[in-house]
């Protein structure tokens, strides 16, 4: 049987691993020795025991504790070995004492939102923007829960003695609008603050070393990186991840064990991805912003491969024209993603709760893929123009003079981020 799920809590602390080897060798320490170089799938959804008692020993260790078993998981909605891998290796990269994988983003918002609000403390307080469907869960209050939406200078005077839970996205889907996550972190007190982490990517920021306590990933996006594997994943202290365990095995919301492998793999890559992407992200906006077809480009000061921009002409018109950039919802993919906020990824925001958040029906948001830069322009520009040919401006023209930035007009490049910079080192 694969090892991993028992030698977890026994292997060694490799804290002073860089990064970019974390995402190499985290949850794979121990394949050297068995002769592995691949971590192996264990596909069982039960596992087999002579040994009744000890199978009921087990299962009661879990319900008191939540901790992973000591031994096989018994069946797969319990735990499983090659998923273990994944969280161990998320749990590394984010900077956690633990990590639980669920089947996607939204089943991980579920199990947080379930736990904390188990014992009572039903009431959220949320900034936005929010991915929509996060938004709509916490709004439709589907799982019993009661949101406060405020901005983070409201943050403190909003909590109560039964909230639950603080819950931010930096940067935001899809205006990319950031939050400085100490400074939130400070006005939460004892409250646990949960940053989605999905646009930046631990490779670009680390909540958890802000004070944030809980970090959750759509794994869908960046972790898994081509767009074939759906997940989410929890980072935060052993004590709530006992909690989210049980939670997932009461509510079914597991990760395929495929999925569970796919995502150790991406997560291989996951540096050299954000930083080749971000490098042309950083450049599309530079090019964006002195382009007079573009109203305004939205590109955060922690990088990424995200960018935003609103447009003078037909947003639809442009999603129409693109021939080598996807139009589809989602990001985080090899290719490049184009898709439009207002229509697909908020359509399920009401239209006053979406223009107050800054989602516009002139915001086109576009995840940057490994494609070279100039074919990227290219087609944007054709795009740009209705879908007749030009000759792209391969230079950028006055790029970097005039760029406009999240929150403002239009403001010179030195008050923040704009193209050609480098995304800020993750450190380790
Ligand atoms: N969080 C963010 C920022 C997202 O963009 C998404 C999906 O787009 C989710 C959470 C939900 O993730 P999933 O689609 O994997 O359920």
């Amino acid at each position: 049987m694969d090892t991993e799920a028992s030698s977890l809590t026994s292997q060694p602390s490799f804290r002073s691993r860089a990064l970019a080897t974390e995402a190499v060798h985290a949850g794979r320490d121990d394949l050297a020795s068995q002769g592995l170089h691949a971590a192996p799938i264990d596909l069982s959804t039960t596992y087999p025991s002579y040994d009744s008692r000890d199978e009921a020993a087990r299962i009661d260790a879990f319900a008191a504790t939540g901790a992973r078993p000591d031994g096989p998981p018994v069946y797969a909605r319990l735990d499983n070995p090659t998923t273990a891998r994944f969280e161990t290796a998320l749990a590394r990269l984010e900077g956690a004492g633990s990590a639980v994988a669920f089947a996607s983003g939204m089943a991980a918002l579920t199990a947080v939102l379930l736990a904390r609000a188990s014992p009572g403390l039903r009431h959220v307080v949320a900034v936005r923007p929010l991915y929509g469907c996060s938004d709509h869960l916490l709004g439709a209050g589907l799982l019993g829960t009661e949101v406060t939406w405020t901005d983070p200078a409201g943050i403190a005077e909003a909590i109560r003695p039964d909230t639950g839970l603080v819950m931010v996205e930096t940067p935001a889907n899809p205006t990319l609008a950031e939050i400085d996550i100490r400074a939130v972190a400070h006005s939460c007190g004892s409250v646990p603050l949960l940053v989605d982490n999905t646009f930046a990517t631990p490779v670009l920021q680390r909540p958890l070393e802000h004070g944030a306590r809980i970090v959750l990933h759509s794994a869908t996006k960046y972790l898994g990186g081509h767009g074939d594997v759906m997940g989410g994943v929890v980072a935060c202290d052993e004590e709530f991840a006992a909690v989210l365990r049980q939670v997932r095995f009461a509510t079914g919301g597991v990760l395929h064990p495929m999925a569970g492998y796919l995502l150790l793999r991406g997560l291989s890559t996951l540096p050299v991805r954000i930083r080749a992407a971000s490098a042309s992200a950083a450049e599309l906006a530079r090019r964006l912003s002195a382009d007079p077809r573009v109203a305004r480009v939205h590109y955060p000061e922690v990088g990424g491969a995200m960018v935003s921009f609103e447009v003078f002409g037909d947003p639809h018109g442009i999603i129409a024209a693109v021939r080598l950039i996807t139009p589809a919802v989602s990001l985080g993919s090899v290719d490049t993603l184009i898709q439009h906020p207002a229509s697909i990824s908020h359509r399920i925001v009401g239209e006053g709760d979406r223009k107050a958040a800054g989602v516009g029906d002139r915001l086109l948001r576009m995840s940057v893929g490994l494609e070279d830069v100039e074919d990227l322009w290219a087609d944007l520009c054709q795009a740009l123009s209705g879908g007749s040919p030009v000759a792209p401006a391969r230079s950028g023209g006055a790029a970097g003079t005039s760029a406009t930035l999240p929150g403002g007009p239009p403001v010179p490049p030195s008050a923040g981020r704009t193209a050609g910079q480098e995304p800020r080192p993750a450190g380790r």
